[in-house]
């Protein structure tokens, strides 16, 4: 993409109404445009972003064998008053009314849409087990929206349910959820702890959420420094063995980890002090095992072996794919900008021509675009006729990883710059090697 064909509508001041570090940069990076409270529009960099973390975790989630679909915003009443939720979700619900009179509400989640779905399409436990997801805007009028995207009223998450005959079955469902998670935010360049959690109006009594560690986060944490430590880095996972994937989630639940809600302080003074850390973090995602909470209610039954009709295992996981879009920023970021890891990062390469006009820059540029767009590298060309600080300060705040520099001085001598946005080193080398440099990085992103 061309700067001067693209709609980036940075801002030079910083937005009185943001608190924290990625609501301003966000506003100020032109990703994101308040409708109303906790209401935005997605301007096209932010957009793209957000794609990048939506493609991440449909990658994930169905390398666990998990299947996508979509389901409405828009909701009936009616189901929601057979789980016995209608009234319970309180204030939160957004409710509406048609043109009949008929009620219905703004999703704030699916367990009720996604079981009505699979009562009427599945009758065998032969058809078992069986994973559904979508990504899909929901709606929850939250009392207090803030912080960007990070507390919307409207957001983007994906939702996942699980349907098993057993109760094991559906543990294997649980565990393979925490790891497909685990790798998901891996790949987004974070750090995101399963920490054991509270079940809230969901009710079970096995959940764990994810915390992205960060000192502008909502919940209070308290882990095991060891925790920090692990990583699923690029080992290949068989979501098919039981055993393999339980012995993941083991390695990752053993050491202490909780937010403020389960938090024991007993067991968590027994710990050595050098290993005892206190901090806040950003909930990214959260998993359930619920049993037959709403398959019984929603009588979604299956014929066993025997010919008996039972109510499936059942369990639901979310991602918070439009909080993560800040989360990932509240974790990265300096006082200049972004700093976007390279699994998100919208464009993978910025390209920055210091003398706009000049025929030759221009050419090398011209072709060096061509380059780097044939190699898949989704350049952004800032090719507006502005002076080398002012491109400069746009792209560091919008964070793309790596930059290339083209200047007449070093065309003379057949080289550019690559910068790394993170580190700020920069190195010389030929329009070639930078293309061939930056396709290395990317490899596997
Ligand atoms: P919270 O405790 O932050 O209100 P929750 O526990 O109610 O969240 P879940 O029902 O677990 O949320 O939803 C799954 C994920 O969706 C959360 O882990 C979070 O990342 C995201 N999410 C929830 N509420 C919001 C919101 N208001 N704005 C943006 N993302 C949200
Ligand atoms: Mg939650």
């Amino acid at each position: 993409m061309r700067l001067t064909q693209y709609f980036l509508p940075v801002l030079k001041e910083t937005p009185a109404e943001a608190q924290i570090a990625s609501h301003r940069l966000m506003l100020r990076a032109g990703m994101i445009r308040q409708a109303s409270a906790g209401i935005y529009s997605w301007l096209p960099l932010g957009y793209k972003v957000l794609r990048r973390i939506e493609t991440i975790v449909h990658e994930e989630q169905q390398r666990a064998g998990h299947i996508p679909m979509l389901m409405p915003t828009i909701q009936s009443a009616d189901l929601w008053r057979e789980s016995g939720r209608y009234d319970d979700y309180g204030e939160e619900m957004l409710r509406l009314r048609d043109r009949h009179d008929r009620e219905l509400l703004y999703g704030p989640t699916n367990e009720e849409l996604i079981t009505e779905i699979f009562r009427t399409g599945v009758a065998s436990y032969k058809e078992l087990p069986l994973t559904l997801y979508h990504i899909q805007w929901k709606f929850r009028d939250e009392i207090r929206p803030r912080f960007g995207v990070m507390r919307g009223r409207e957001f983007l998450m994906k939702d996942g349910y699980n349907f098993d005959l057993t109760k094991d079955d559906a543990l294997h469902a649980y565990n393979r959820h925490m790891v497909s998670y685990i790798r998901t935010y891996e790949r987004m360049g974070l750090k995101a702890i399963p920490m054991r959690a509270d079940s809230g109006p969901i009710g079970g009594d096995n959940t764990h959420e994810f915390l992205v560690l960060a000192p502008t986060g909502e919940s209070g944490v308290y882990y095991d420094r060891a925790v920090t430590d692990l990583t699923l880095g690029e080992r290949a996972i068989d979501y098919g063995d039981r055993e393999a994937v339980a012995a993941i989630c083991t390695d990752w639940t053993t050491p202490y980890a909780r937010t403020d809600e389960t938090h024991d302080p007993v067991l968590f003074a027994a710990l050595p002090e050098a290993r005892r850390v206190e901090g806040r973090g950003i909930e990214v995602g959260q998993i359930f095992y619920f049993g037959t909470k709403y398959s019984e209610p929603l009588k979604a039954l299956v014929s066993t072996e025997e010919g008996e009709r039972v109510p499936v295992h059942m369990g639901s996981h979310g991602i918070g794919v439009s909080r993560l879009v800040g989360a990932i920023i509240e974790a990265s970021h300096d006082d200049r900008g972004i700093v976007w890891p390279e699994g998100v990062a919208p464009f993978r390469v910025g390209l920055v021509n210091l003398r706009q006009g000049d025929g030759a820059t221009d050419a090398a540029c011209a072709s060096l675009y061509g380059e780097l767009r044939a190699a898949g590298l989704d350049p952004l060309y800032d090719d507006r006729d502005e002076r080398a600080g002012a491109k400069f300060a746009t792209m560091d705040l919008i964070g793309l990883p790596w930059r290339i520099t083209v200047g007449p001085r070093g065309l003379a001598a057949g080289k550019v710059e690559l910068t790394a946005r993170r580190s700020g080193e920069t190195e010389e080398m030929s329009p070639a090697e930078a293309v061939a440099r930056c396709t290395e990085i990317y490899r596997g992103h």
